[in-house]
């Protein structure tokens, strides 16, 4: 059964700490994706927007180089891929198949061109923004948040034209609102949960849910405690209400996995590490949730996306 995960933080993590990418002791390392393979991995790049004001790129980049660092290192165990076919074939020779992706889109400096540049560099999904206003659109932190500005618009049909992933994560509503209205694409909120079930300005409404499944795109769970029940400590089962709640409102094919690994400080018992993103599924099969179901939220659900959007 393959795994896709649509987002973590890990590559920040060893970047800042100058740990490696293949074993450490962060949430997620390629060892530990090995041993629960198949897994597509999506690593993030995020510069925080305060700290790093005056050069997110540059950071952007640094994180992105740790993942090429470690495809370097490793190029028999771990590629990172930027097409559909690119994944089968890392699949298939049992390597960890990662994908590229950045939160916020203050690294583009108001410039399609850097777009385009991150494209050739593999970049093949972006977070438009993270929780503030930048000039493509305001995050979830901003109160009353706008929807895209011009430039946010120019970026979403770049994004659809070029094959890359566009992540509503993060966005404010209006935001959310204004992509789902442009983009010609599926799109994706790698790591999000209901707000119904946990009430959270980084969930997603019912509304913006059905929005989703009538876009075609897939919102993928996110593991953070506060995300899921708003303390400190959850459980599997915190995720499951969220499974249950959001394939009520959208069916089998709408939902995926978004742990979020590395960008969180709680996570639920028995989800303490990528390892143990198989007991989720173990969890749903005890519940009665077919194969077919758990394969897509593992990860088929996801693979369609990025074979429609990225090809
Ligand atoms: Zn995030």
């Amino acid at each position: 059964m393959i795994i896709v995960d649509a987002h973590c933080d890990t590559a920040l993590s060893t970047y800042e700490k100058n740990m490696d990418l293949f074993e450490n002791d962060f949430h997620l390392d390629i060892k530990r994706l090995l041993e629960t393979g198949p897994r597509v991995q999506f690593f993030a790049a995020f510069a925080h927007p305060m700290a790093y004001r005056n050069d997110t790129l540059s950071r952007v980049l640094g994180i992105l180089d740790q993942v090429y660092c470690a495809q370097e290192l490793y190029s028999d165990r771990f590629a990172v891929c930027m097409s559909s076919d690119a994944i089968d074939d890392a699949l298939k020779m049992g390597k960890v198949a990662a994908m590229l992706s950045i939160e916020g889109g203050e690294c583009l400096n108001g410039d399609l061109s850097v777009l385009r540049q991150l494209y050739r560099l593999g970049v093949r999904s972006m977070l438009l923004s993270w929780n503030y206003r930048n000039q493509l659109a305001d995050g979830a932190g901003e109160p009353n948040g706008n929807g895209l500005s011009g430039f946010g618009r120019q970026v979403v049909e770049q994004m659809n034209r070029l094959g890359m992933i566009v992540d509503v994560s993060h966005l404010c509503d209006a935001g959310f609102k204004d992509v789902l209205e442009i983009s010609t694409m599926p799109v994706i909120a790698s790591h999000s949960n209901s707000r119904a079930v946990c009430d959270s300005i980084r969930n997603l409404t019912d509304s913006q849910l059905i929005d989703i499944k009538k876009n075609g795109g897939v919102v993928g769970l996110n593991f953070y405690t506060h995300f899921l029940n708003n303390t400190d400590r959850a459980t599997i089962d915190d995720v499951v209400r969220h499974v249950e709640h959001i394939c009520s409102l959208t069916g089998e094919d709408h939902i995926g996995i978004g742990a979020d690994y590395d960008g969180i400080e709680h996570t639920p018992e028995g989800l303490e590490g990528t390892e143990c993103i198989p007991a989720l599924f173990e969890r749903l099969a005890q519940l009665n949730y077919t194969d077919t179901l758990i394969e897509k939220i593992a990860g088929l659900n996801f693979m369609r996306v990025i074979k429609q959007v990225i090809a």
